[in-house]
């Protein structure tokens, strides 16, 4: 069985740390090396593979007949390496192949299996004892994309190695006898961000993507109803499109938000309270989600959700920035407990704007706005990393 450290165990499980930075993916010219090799079971039946590395490890996924070849970039094979195997699993054996100077770690396989998907897979920051360590977890069963599939963590090899259609769920905030907020001039929040929903749609549609709106009109929505289209969708990303409102009519700008157990800071916590109240869900009620969450999903996979949310959300800062939109002061994401995007899906909530500011309250009404917004999240999906 895989040996996880306390330490490691906490760093993955603390759904808290949901806000675990981002550390960029950088492809090191240093020579690598192998430290470990081991499976294990994990709850459900799943197998689990850990390849434990010196350094931060570049690597790609390929699944010839009855096996999982994961190679590793710029890295010598170690004869000195022996595979500890649990009994249970999906991998026969694991091997090493020097291929250049990658080295293929290879696992036969009992049964095919599918392409792992992104969320099933991660890498562990070293910590005391442990260096970094590629985690992948699997189940057998197969899809049709199984043969040919291969994922990458180059950003620029998955466009071309994938060509599955990403799902995107797109949430247009409150919506029927939730106006949301409510500008100066009687612009109601539910009505800019169905509108801004419904071109983003169409956008993504012409790209490519899958895409699904929570709601297409005016209708109420129960905020778990919401998330639960995610998940029924098994949907890649999750968008919940919102507009803000301060007290204090001079604050403007957008915010993006990704879901954390306790509030980034105190003003996370009001607009959460605030976005939470449609439904009367407090704030605080975070404890039965997490135990219920925590019965479906792996503190694993609860980290790389995590992890991948954050990545989103950097994303979308980027592009409001690029695209000149302003943004409000304070933190660049910020986290705080939507009952929106309690789920398993990678998801963010955007603050279009604040409807409480006259002259945002004019741009976010404005279809050239709203197209601006649209253009700057489509350009957040099309640079996020869905495949690793
Ligand atoms: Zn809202």
């Amino acid at each position: 069985m895989i040996r996880i450290s306390r330490r490691t165990l906490l760093q993955i499980t603390g759904f808290g740390a949901a806000c675990v930075a981002m550390v960029p993916r950088i492809a090191f010219a240093a020579r690598n090396s192998l430290l470990s090799l081991r499976t294990g079971v994990q709850p459900g039946g799943r197998t689990r593979l850990v390849i434990e590395t010196e350094s931060r490890p570049s690597y790609s996924l390929s699944y010839p007949e009855n096996q999982l070849v994961v190679t590793v970039s710029n890295m010598p094979a170690n004869s000195g390496i022996k595979p500890t195997l649990a009994s249970g699993t999906l991998i026969k054996n694991v091997s090493q192949v020097q291929s250049g100077d990658r080295l293929q770690i290879v696992a036969d396989l009992r049964k095919p299996i599918a392409e792992i998907q992104k969320s099933q897979i991660m890498i562990l920051e070293p910590n005391g004892d442990n260096g970094y360590r590629l985690v992948l977890d699997f189940m057998a069963g197969t899809s049709a994309a199984t043969v040919a599939a291969s994922a990458s963590v180059n950003a620029g090899e998955t466009k071309t190695s994938s060509s599955r259609k990403y799902t995107i769920v797109i949430d247009a905030g409150h919506g029927g006898k939730d106006p949301g907020c409510i500008g100066k001039g009687g612009t109601k929040e539910k009505t800019v961000v169905l509108s801004v929903a419904k071109k983003l749609k169409t956008k993504l549609d012409a790209d490519g993507f899958k895409t699904y709106l929570t709601r297409s009109d005016d209708i109420y929505l129960k905020l778990a109803d919401r998330a639960a289209i995610g998940e029924k969708r098994h949907a890649d990303l999750f968008i919940s499109l919102h507009a803000n409102a301060n007290p204090s009519r001079t604050m403007k700008g957008f915010s993006v938000y990704t879901l954390s157990e306790k509030a980034s800071d105190e003003e996370a916590q009001k607009l959460a309270e605030t976005e939470n109240a449609a439904d009367k869900i407090d704030v605080n009620g975070f404890e039965q989600f997490s135990k219920d969450i925590r019965i479906a999903l792996s503190s694993l996979q609860q980290h790389a959700v995590a992890e991948m949310s954050e990545e989103y959300a950097t994303a979308c800062v980027r592009a409001f920035r690029r695209a000149g939109i302003d943004q409000q002061p304070g933190a660049n994401v910020r986290h705080a407990p939507f009952a929106v995007l309690r789920s398993s899906v990678p998801s963010a909530l955007i603050e279009l704007g604040h409807l409480s500011n006259a002259g945002e309250e004019k741009l976010l009404k404005s279809d050239a706005h709203q197209t601006k917004l649209v253009n700057a999240i489509v350009r957040s999906i099309k640079n996020y990393d869905f495949d690793v």
